[in-house]
């Protein structure tokens, strides 16, 4: 119900009140002592309803007006109506900023809001972390206080915020945060940023993997490039060149094939990731390649020796398994000095079943021994040296050990020899308690 009144409405309710006061005063022949009368009554109602309501307003904790007549009564309600509209708002606003608070939260992004002049209003709980600030202590400092790269200071002067900026983490925990900054509310910005490091690091490896790919198919193209273009008069060309020019094209597109191949490979295990696990029996797997590779083993006059336990089949992927055994023990042949000597071993180990293969070879210097399995890494620098590796093959073994829960372990002595080897954890043998 409207409650309000107009100033003539006051005016009429006084008038019409001091009417009857009027008239029985004029009755009683004393009309301005009795008007004068109810006018000082009239003051003093209002005086004393007029203390009553800045007591409430100031000393009262209770939201409820005091009770009052007339008009008073009125003003009272009117107060308190607007009253509990503002305190609705208030419940309302703290709701969405709760609400807005949690959502800042729950967002995988680091969020600050800054003043214009870039102070801190606030933060949520993983740009404390990123930034190393301490809440409420840091509320008000300015952005540039605490994170001072060069480049940042200069950024945020600048002012141009429409492309990102990517800095090393200022707690110095190694990680690499992309910032982004949008103007936000009024005269405020919005800092976003997020955990970049993996993103950059992917994307470091995939042009890594470009360049090298691209390397790797431009040298043997050349190569064979050179010897088409010799060839293209080939009456002119010796028979003995002629003979050396088709080996070497071979060799190079054998190289190639098989880079491709294991290129597929990689590819292949990366895109299946774990797979469902079957029985697989190492020991036929062995043999199968030490049968395939051994006419290749003594045409280098190599001596080759197996010594693998019985009946141990492990639960794995079967793929896996044999590209891993297949690249080490071709390995070790291919490294491994005419005359040498390889031991290939399936034997038990405390922790499960181990694979290894031992050879007498050149050795591997201890510099390079964590790198082997980076993709097309070869200590050799030379990439059409006789071995004609593409730098793959460890890296492979390594994808297809990840399922199997075991690790390409290295050992090798310059000038004394090299030994792979990787352990199946009894979790994947069947029947040996774990
Ligand atoms: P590649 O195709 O070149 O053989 P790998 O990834 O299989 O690529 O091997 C990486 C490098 O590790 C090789 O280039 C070689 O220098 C070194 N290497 C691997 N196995 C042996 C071994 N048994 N003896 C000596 N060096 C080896």
């Amino acid at each position: 119900m409207e409650r309000h009144f107009t100033f003539f409405k006051v005016l009429q309710r006084l008038f019409l009140a001091l009417l009857p006061v009027a008239f029985v005063g004029w009755l009683l022949g004393v009309p301005f002592q009795a008007v004068s009368a109810f006018l000082l009554v009239y003051a003093l109602w209002n005086a004393f309803y007029q203390q009553r309501l800045n007591r409430w307003l100031w000393l009262s904790r209770t939201m409820h007006p005091p009770k009052a007549p007339g008009a008073w009564s009125d003003i009272y309600d009117g107060i308190y109506r607007t009253l509990r509209r503002s305190q609705f708002r208030r419940r309302n606003l703290a709701m969405i900023l709760h609400r807005f608070r949690e959502a800042a939260e729950a967002i995988p992004d680091a969020g600050m809001v800054l003043e214009a002049n870039g102070n801190l209003v606030w933060s949520n709980k993983l740009a404390q972390h990123y930034f190393g600030l301490k809440w409420p202590t840091d509320k008000g400092i300015r952005i540039t206080s605490f994170i001072r790269h060069p480049r940042f200071v200069k950024y945020f002067r600048k002012g141009d915020f429409k492309d990102p900026i990517t800095l090393s983490s200022p707690v110095g925990d190694g990680r690499e945060i992309e910032i982004r900054i949008m103007p936000y509310a009024r005269e405020q910005w919005l800092v976003m940023a997020r955990d970049v490091t993996r993103l950059n690091q992917l994307e470091r490896v995939r042009k890594d993997f470009v360049a090298n790919v691209s390397h790797e198919l431009k040298t043997p193209l050349t190569v064979m490039q050179g010897y088409l273009e010799l060839m293209e008069e080939p009456t002119d060309l010796p028979p003995k060149q002629l003979r050396k020019a088709v080996h070497d094209i071979s060799v190079q597109t054998r190289r190639m094939q098989l880079m491709v191949e294991q290129l597929l490979a990689l590819s292949r295990m990366e895109a299946k990731g774990i797979e469902s696990s079957e029985l697989v029996d190492v020991g036929r797997l062995i043999h199968r390649y030490v049968a395939e590779l051994r006419h290749r083993a003594e045409s280098k006059q190599q001596s080759l020796t197996v010594n693998v336990v019985a009946n141990s089949s492990v639960l794995g992927n079967e793929e896996k398994l044999a590209a891993a055994i297949q690249n080490l023990i071709t390995n070790a042949m291919k490294y491994t000095q005419v005359g040498g000597h390889i031991e290939v071993s399936w034997q038990p180990v405390t922790g499960g079943i181990e694979f290894a293969v031992q050879d007498n070879g050149p050795g591997i210097a201890a510099e390079h021994l964590p790198r082997l399995t980076e993709r097309f890494y070869r200590v050799t620098g030379d990439r059409n040296s006789a071995t004609g590796g593409t730098g793959l093959g460890l890296s492979i073994v390594k994808h297809a050990l990840e399922q199997h829960r075991a690790q390409l372990l290295i050992s090798s002595t310059l000038g004394k020899g090299s030994r792979f080897s990787f352990v199946i954890p009894h979790t994947l043998i069947p029947n040996t308690p774990s």
